[in-house]
């Protein structure tokens, strides 16, 4: 038997985080990972999403080019290049999370963890025990309940492509599919993105959603709405799509599903350590990410709350603080959390939607102000996407609970935007700010 101050479950982004400040803190901390360190974000999630992002924005400039002067002819695209090299860079971050914990002096114990009781964690024949247990497992993206849907991918299937296939279908609606449909009809692939209704984005801000679709269609993504599949079939040409009003979808190459995530909780034990769940399967936790269990604690995917890298890594540096850095109320605060969609543009977001502020502050009391128009950069390229923003504001101080953009830089945007909500900024501050010209962010600062 080893005895730890804190023994972590799941090497992902909020596991480690946890796991390092913890032992930056002085506790004696195993980390227990079953595949490879860096969790979904750095294996198939964020990290080599962006580099795709990156490949597929290249891919657009180029296209753009001639607007600017150029006379350029491109060779194609190699996508197994791309994948080795990305491939490779990710290798080296696993290294480099590995050599993290070392220097910390974190244990790192390699294979699958079951809860015994609530102090004691099996790995294989190993026997671990501490105070302090953080399950920090994420989650994995879930297949439709429909024949067929094994010979689709998701999007860890999606990483693994040795090849761009021709014809794709990307199912679903929420960031992971918009984002991926992006990606394919960029790098050339004949792309449609699969809805059971006639949105996208549905968490987000309405706008930011019928903009994303209206540029997905401009840029050639066929826009299959309101249909709810039934069955996925491997005929003479390829995959068809059978959707539940008759409309046979394909043929096509490659099916990605991307219509949800599920927490990894099977085989933990969670019921021998009187660990609960909610009704959809995520581990219930307080504020300060207890779960039912004192001594237990569950921080990230597997919470199934604002399911995000930094999220899952705020939350586990500030319990490690709050358990042994002495700082006692330290928790994260599930609020104004902003977000980027890697679309094509990017689409940045922090704070209420207008509908939510509508619904929370009541539509008196709410004032919103919008932009909508092509960027100084798509004036003399052949595409124009145009740039759509939206500042929600509430009360008589028109206090900023909500920003919402879908353009150029959105992505980088967001961050410094994000600050000043989160400091109660209002309109006439954000009004009182000397713009930056000539950017897409100045209008932020510039609305009326
Ligand atoms: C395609 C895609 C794109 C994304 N893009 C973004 C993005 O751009 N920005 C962003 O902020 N977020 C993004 N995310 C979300 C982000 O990846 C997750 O929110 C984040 O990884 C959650 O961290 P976590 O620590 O909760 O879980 P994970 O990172 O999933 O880590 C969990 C770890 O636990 C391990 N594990 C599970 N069960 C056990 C067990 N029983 N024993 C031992 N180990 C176990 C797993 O192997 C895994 O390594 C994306 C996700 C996907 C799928």
């Amino acid at each position: 038997m080893s005895e730890f101050d804190l023994i972590v479950i799941g090497g992902g982004s909020g596991g480690l985080a946890a796991g390092q400040r913890a032992a930056e803190h002085g506790a004696r901390v195993a980390v227990v990972e079953s595949h490879r360190l860096g969790g979904t974000c750095v294996n198939v999630g964020c990290v080599p999403k962006k580099v795709m992002w990156y490949a597929a924005d290249l891919a657009e400039g180029l296209r753009d080019a001639a607007g600017y002067g150029f006379a350029l002819s491109v060779g194609g695209h190699d996508w197994s290049q791309l994948k080795e090299k990305r491939d490779a860079y990710i290798l080296r971050l696993n290294d480099i999370y590995a050599t993290n914990l070392a220097k910390r002096g974190v244990t790192l114990v390699r294979g699958r963890a079951g809860l015994l009781d609530r102090r004691t964690v099996a790995v294989a024949d190993t026997r671990l025990t501490a105070p302090h247990i953080i399950i920090a497992t994420g989650g994995q993206p879930v297949l439709p309940d429909i024949p067929g849907s094994e010979l689709g991918i998701t999007s860890d299937g999606f990483f693994e492509l040795p090849e761009r296939p021709r014809r794709v279908a990307v199912v679903g609606s929420g960031y992971i599919a918009v984002e991926l449909a992006g990606i394919f009809a960029a790098l050339g692939s004949e792309t449609s993105l699969v809805l059971r209704t006639g949105a996208a984005l549905k968490q987000f801000d309405a706008m930011l959603g019928e903009s994303a679709l209206k540029i997905l269609g401009e840029e050639g993504v066929r826009i299959d709405a309101h249909a709810v599949p039934e069955k996925l079939a491997r005929e003479a040409q390829g995959l068809r799509l059978a959707v539940r009003d008759g409309r046979q979808l394909g043929p096509f190459d490659c099916v990605v599903w991307a219509v949800g995530r599920a927490s990894a909780v099977s085989g933990l034990g969670l019921r021998s350590a009187g660990v609960g769940c909610n009704a959809d399967g995520f581990i219930t936790t307080d504020k300060y990410q207890v779960t039912s269990t004192a001594g237990i604690y569950a921080i990230g995917d597997v919470t199934g709350r604002a399911q995000l890298t930094p999220v899952a890594i705020a939350a586990g540096r500030r319990l490690s603080d709050r358990l042994f850095g002495g700082k006692a109320d330290r928790h994260l605060d599930y609020h104004n959390i902003p977000t980027v969609v890697f679309g094509h543009p990017p689409i940045g977001t922090v704070g209420l939607t207008e509908r939510a502020a509508r619904e929370d502050y009541g539509d008196d009391n709410v004032t919103v102000f919008k932009s909508s128009f092509v960027p100084m950069y798509h004036q003399l390229t052949s595409r124009k996407p145009r740039c759509d923003m939206k500042l929600v504001t509430v009360g008589p101080e028109k206090r900023v609970v909500g920003i919402h953009v879908i353009g150029p830089g959105a992505d980088e945007m967001m961050q410094g935007f994000a600050v000043a909500v989160r400091m109660g900024a209002t309109k006439a501050d954000l009004d009182d700010t000397v713009a930056i010209h000539p950017t897409c962010a100045e209008e932020l600062v510039t609305l009326r």
